[in-house]
């Protein structure tokens, strides 16, 4: 399991949203490369399947998955939770195929100001090899 630090029920909302029905294999925290932070501001295209989450500490810019290879259709947009505030803890639901290769990928928020915890997008992987996305949230 790599859900290592997850208490807050972030990744349990994942795996029973279960985005499009696919079953949800592996949740995946993100964590922020540079200073270890796990609370971040988070532009989605939900359209075109690409997250961008920027760490509220040190500022760290990154793409979730494979979201850099979409940009060129993207519109990016600020998650904001219905509180209004706008810093969420990030999970990442992996579904796989047998082969452990990715078929779909879901994104989780957990807003830090209420707890409130949605599943805020999700897209399709219809390309390998692609096992190398778990280490990229
Ligand atoms: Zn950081
Ligand atoms: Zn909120």
């Amino acid at each position: 399991m790599t859900e290592s630090g997850d208490s807050t029920g972030l990744a349990e909302y994942i795996r029973t949203f279960q985005a499009e029905g696919y079953r949800v294999d592996e949740v995946v925290q993100s964590k922020c490369a540079t200073c270890d932070g796990r609370v971040f501001e988070v532009l989605l295209d939900d359209l075109n399947g690409v997250a961008q989450r920027t760490c509220v500490r040190c500022g760290t810019a990154a793409y979730i998955a494979d979201g850099a290879d979409h940009l060129d259709e993207a519109e990016l947009v600020i998650c904001e939770c219905p509180c209004g505030e706008a810093e969420f803890e990030v999970g990442v639901g992996f579904s796989l195929h047998a082969d452990r290769e990715v078929r779909w990928i879901s994104v989780g928020l957990r807003c830090v100001a209420d707890g409130a915890v949605g599943v805020y997008a999700d897209w399709k992987i219809n390309y390998g090899p692609s096992a190398h996305l778990l280490d990229e949230c």
